[in-house]
């Protein structure tokens, strides 16, 4: 862990290594091994206990009699001292067999390392990854001399496939082979995916993958060529086509030829349809001048380009010929071999069903994966494989098959690009934290924050040059959130603090100078004013004490309360009176009180009740008239206390009742550590009741709580 931590290897990565599904051993500098995939372990019959934090040669021992052994250390080293990646060639490695222990299995392996270098240069891990090769090592053995050279005329042929197939892609045309009678799209050439970019063509048919052209009479002469063999070709013809998802079609102009393509047998087997979009050309004819020169010049390029289509067509159908031939030869060869090659075709249809599982594991990992993860392809970050945690990112954007500034083009000009850039030109990973992103929330589609971590690391080719950039990130809004709110909350904490420390010091002096002025006078007037200015302020003194013990207590849910029957308009009437007693700036009076009998804890509702009249009071300074109304209405007690003060602003009800909530404009001018309204709050929901309020700034508030009748004894 330690180790790891030193070399900046997150957990999170450690664990996709270990679930990848590959066999990986990751490696400190040292040589000391950090974790390993469960494939590798699994493979080498080992458990992650057996060799995490070992050197790997403990582990693994070298044996200088086997050449595989010692090339992966002479491999490794290399590694550590170049910082380069080194592939080994294939190499035998017996392992340990799990159904008869003691016993070896000859297995033979494709490994390569990988050394992680930091933002200094240095190596930050390395990355020992292996395939195991032996179906076709042992398939390959098999292999005789003919066989070599079937392998070799197969070589030809996927060569002159290749040469096809760029052909294809270079063509100005846009290129589509529609196999069968059904047209299914077998291949388009990148300027005819460009058309239609935001959805899938290949593999489903013409009707399916384009349905705006289901009645369009182009279809029919597709299906004509399809049943005569015989070439069309159309110019200026009006197809509506959908450019853009969820948009009308919009028409546009082509010159079109279709092709029949036929099987070795002679039968047609599909089209290659060339099509050239002349669309902007037609759009052109606004002005009859301009169209007649534009059509002229256009024409003439028109003819160009056609004369160009035919003749990459013809040199199509000649690759196709020489296609032909190479098949047929390798069909002669076949004969001779058909024996070896059917049995290897078996084997290498296991090796590949292998492979299929190995690379659907790969798939599931990818889309299942809660990190998101795409890999940018080439320097113009084309996005080549996105998954749907990424995509979540860039909700309802197109990404797949799009160059990241055509998909995003926000993003121009911005250091994201440059960052990009300089990862594609050093090979040097990069990690950002903490990228603030303003998106929509997927449930309720509100805009939040969101903050996520990148890591963008280079790819690289066998040739071992960088080709690309795979982008984890990791949301960590929940954790920014969380320190936010504990930052608040902190300062909070220490605004309280501040305030109530002076808050207690206030009357504490105040008690202090009336106590000497005491001693010194002798004048009994101004002696009993002392008195009880001094009594003032224990008592107020006395109050915030209480307040704060009270809400320690209601914290740690150690509020006592002592129930017990009581008459209600009597407790009332009483509070009012003692609390009329240390007032003589404002008169409390009643406008109703109900008699009613109640049963519930007198001391603390005492407490409530004094804490309303003694706010009704504070915040109406320049007012001298409160008042009180009880009423038993509905089975329950409806208390209210009315001042004609400042009011309370309506943004600012809802948090009063909350734990030090002040409102601000008050917080200057009066005392307080707004504790009374929560500590009664919790008070009356101990009792069943509630409170609430209404308020208008500047007149006044009537502050009202209920208690039900139902409590019983
Ligand atoms: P404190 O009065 O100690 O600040 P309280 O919890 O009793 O704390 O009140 C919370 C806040 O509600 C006060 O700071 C004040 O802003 C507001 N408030 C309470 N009662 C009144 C009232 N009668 N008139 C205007 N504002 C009030």
């Amino acid at each position: 862990m330690d180790l790891n931590r030193r070399r900046g290897i997150s957990p999170e990565m450690l664990r996709v290594f270990e679930t990848l599904p590959g066999m990986y051993l990751v490696l400190s500098r040292e040589l000391v091994i950090l974790t390993a995939s469960d494939l590798y372990l699994q493979a080498m019959g080992k458990t992650m206990e057996a060799v995490r934090s070992r050197y790997i040669f403990d582990v693994f021992p070298v044996d200088e009699k086997k050449e595989g052994s010692f090339r992966l250390r002479s491999s490794l080293l290399e590694v550590v001292q170049n910082k380069k990646p080194l592939q080994l060639p294939i190499a035998r490695f017996d392992v340990v067999d799990p159904e008869n222990k003691g016993a070896k299995t000859e297995r033979y392996w494709h490994t390569q390392n990988t050394p992680v270098l930091n933002v200094a240069g240095d190596i930050q891990y390395i990355i020992h990854s292996t395939t195991e090769v032996t179906q076709q090592v042992i398939a390959e053995r098999k292999l005789n001399i003919s066989q070599q050279k079937q392998m070799a005329t197969a070589l030809q042929a996927t060569q002159l496939n290749k040469r096809l197939e760029k052909l294809f892609a270079d063509l100005p045309a846009r290129i589509a082979i529609l196999s069968g009678p059904r047209f299914i799209y077998e291949y388009i050439n990148p300027i005819y995916h460009q058309h239609f970019g935001y959805r899938d063509l290949i593999g489903k048919p013409l009707a399916e993958a384009l349905p705006e052209l289901r009645d369009h009479p182009i279809v029919d002469e597709l299906r004509k060529v399809y049943q005569t063999g015989i070439t069309y070709e159309g110019k200026k013809i009006r197809i509506p086509l959908v450019n853009f998802e969820e948009q009308a079609p919009a028409d546009h102009y082509f010159d079109i030829m279709f092709q029949a393509r036929f099987d070795e047998s002679g039968k047609i087997n599909g089209i290659i349809s060339a099509i050239y979009d002349i669309t902007e050309l037609i759009y052109a004819r606004k002005d009859i001048e301009k169209q007649e020169q534009l059509l002229l010049a256009g024409n003439q390029d028109l003819l160009h380009a056609n004369e160009e289509i035919k003749a990459s067509i013809e040199e199509l159908m000649t690759t196709n010929e020489e296609l032909s031939i190479a098949r047929e030869k390798l069909l002669g060869l076949n004969t001779d071999l058909e024996l070896q090659v059917s049995k290897r075709t078996r084997e290498l249809e296991m090796a590949k069903k292998v492979t299929v599982a190995q690379r659907e594991r790969l798939i599931r990992f990818f889309m299942q994966s809660p990190i998101g993860i795409c890999v940018l392809d080439g320097p113009q970050f084309v996005f080549e494989l996105v998954n749907p945690a990424y995509q979540l990112l860039f909700p309802g954007r197109p990404l797949r098959g799009y160059a990241l500034l055509q998909a995003l083009p926000e993003l121009k000009g911005k250091a994201i690009i440059d960052t990009l850039r300089r990862v594609y030109r050093s090979g040097k990973p990069f990690e950002g934290s903490r990228h603030h992103i303003l998106q929509a929330n997927t449930e309720n589609g509100e805009m939040e924050d969101r903050y996520f971590n990148f890591i963008y690391q280079a790819r690289h080719n066998d040739e071992g040059s960088i080709d690309g950039i795979l982008v984890l990130s990791f949301e960590v809004t929940a954790m920014v959130r969380a320190e936010k709110r504990l930052k608040e909350e902190q300062t909070k904490k220490d605004e309280f603090l501040s305030i109530a420390s002076h808050e207690l010091k206030t009357p504490l002096t105040n008690i202090k100078a009336f106590n000497q002025l005491m001693q010194q006078t002798n004048d009994l007037d101004k002696l009993h004013s002392f008195v009880s200015k001094s009594a003032e302020n224990i008592w107020r003194l006395n109050k915030l004490i209480s307040d704060l013990l009270d809400v320690t207590k209601i914290n740690s849910g150690e509020m006592q309360y002592t129930m017990e029957s009581f008459s209600f308009d009597e407790m009332l009437q009483q509070t009012v009176e003692n609390m009329q007693m240390i007032t003589k700036s404002h008169k409390l009076v009643f406008k109703v009180n109900d008699p009613v009998h109640y049963y519930g804890d007198k001391i603390r509702l005492e407490q409530v009740v004094s804490n309303f009249l003694n706010n009704a009071i504070k915040y109406s300074p320049t007012k001298e008239w409160v008042v009180l109304s009880s009423k038993v209405e509905k089975e329950q007690i409806l208390v209210s206390v009315q001042d004609f003060g400042i009011g309370i602003a309506a943004q600012d009800l809802e948090h009063i009742a909350n734990r030090y909530y002040r409102v601000d404009s008050a917080r200057m001018r009066f005392e307080g550590l707004g504790l009374g309204l929560f500590i009664s709050s919790e008070i009356l929901k101990k009792h069943g009741g509630t409170f609430w309020v209404e308020s208008e700034p500047g007149k006044g508030s009537v502050f009202h709580f209920s208690l039900p009748l139902t409590l019983k004894k």
